[in-house]
């Protein structure tokens, strides 16, 4: 846990990471809620920087895979923060997705973690799709990537030329990677997914599971992807 970039705090739980925006107005949004742990790093965060749990004014979720919904209930009741995801993550949050295929032992593996977790799902409070400009963090604008989910979004920073890439690829030194087959709802959209972002080229780029923070890496990680996988 620490800030890394100017204003973006990295908080580390059991699978993957979630992130912490503060802007100059001292205000917060949190992309994804991580699983285990994380919230005692957010709490910490929080007392760290004298802020109040009412700063945080929206979670931003890039998909509603267990891992970054963990304690999407714990955040809205501890804050109050709005809840903004695609409305197509509505199933995944609920726990009720139908996933078919090699994709059925992501839904097991999950039902699994909602028990062992005592799970709440929460109701998103404002639908986001493709090109939508958030006020927050001095702008951010919705990428709609399909394909690991039908709702999966990034989060575009121009002010920073960082994308915050949710789970359209997973960035380690031995094995940078795109999800696994049967982590991914509908695989065929990945490759445009891919495309697009490659497209957009971002200096920065900010998955949900990595091995160090350093933006400008995990970028160029990405593009060594794209050539294997999409060349
Ligand atoms: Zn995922
Ligand atoms: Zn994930």
């Amino acid at each position: 846990m620490g800030e890394t970039l100017e204003g973006v705090f990295s908080i580390r739980g059991l699978m993957g990471l979630c992130h912490l925006l503060v802007d100059e107005r001292r205000e917060a949004v949190l992309i994804d809620t991580g699983l285990v742990g994380e919230r005692y790093q957010i709490q910490r965060i929080f007392r760290r920087l004298r802020l109040a749990p009412s700063a945080l004014k929206a979670v931003l979720l890039t998909h509603g895979h267990l891992d970054h919904v963990g304690n999407l209930h714990w955040v809205k009741q501890w804050s109050g923060a709005k809840l903004l995801a695609h409305q197509s993550e509505q199933a995944h949050i609920d726990g009720t997705f139908a996933y078919e295929g090699s994709a059925k032992w992501c839904g097991r593996l999950e039902k699994l973690g909602y028990r062992m977790l005592s799970y709440r799902p929460v109701q998103i409070d404002h639908f986001i799709a493709e090109g939508d400009e958030l006020p927050c963090w001095g702008g951010l604008r919705v990428m709609h990537l399909p394909g690991h989910t039908r709702g999966h979004c990034g989060f575009y920073s121009s002010r920073h030329d960082l994308l915050f890439s949710g789970d359209l690829f997973a960035s380690y030194f031995f094995n940078v990677h795109q999800p696994p087959a049967v982590l991914n709802a509908a695989p065929e959209l990945i490759p445009d997914s891919m495309r697009r972002v490659r497209a957009l080229a971002p200096r920065l780029i900010v998955p949900q599971h990595y091995d160090v923070f350093d933006a400008r890496l995990h970028a160029k990680r990405f593009e060594q992807l794209c050539r294997r996988v999409l060349d």
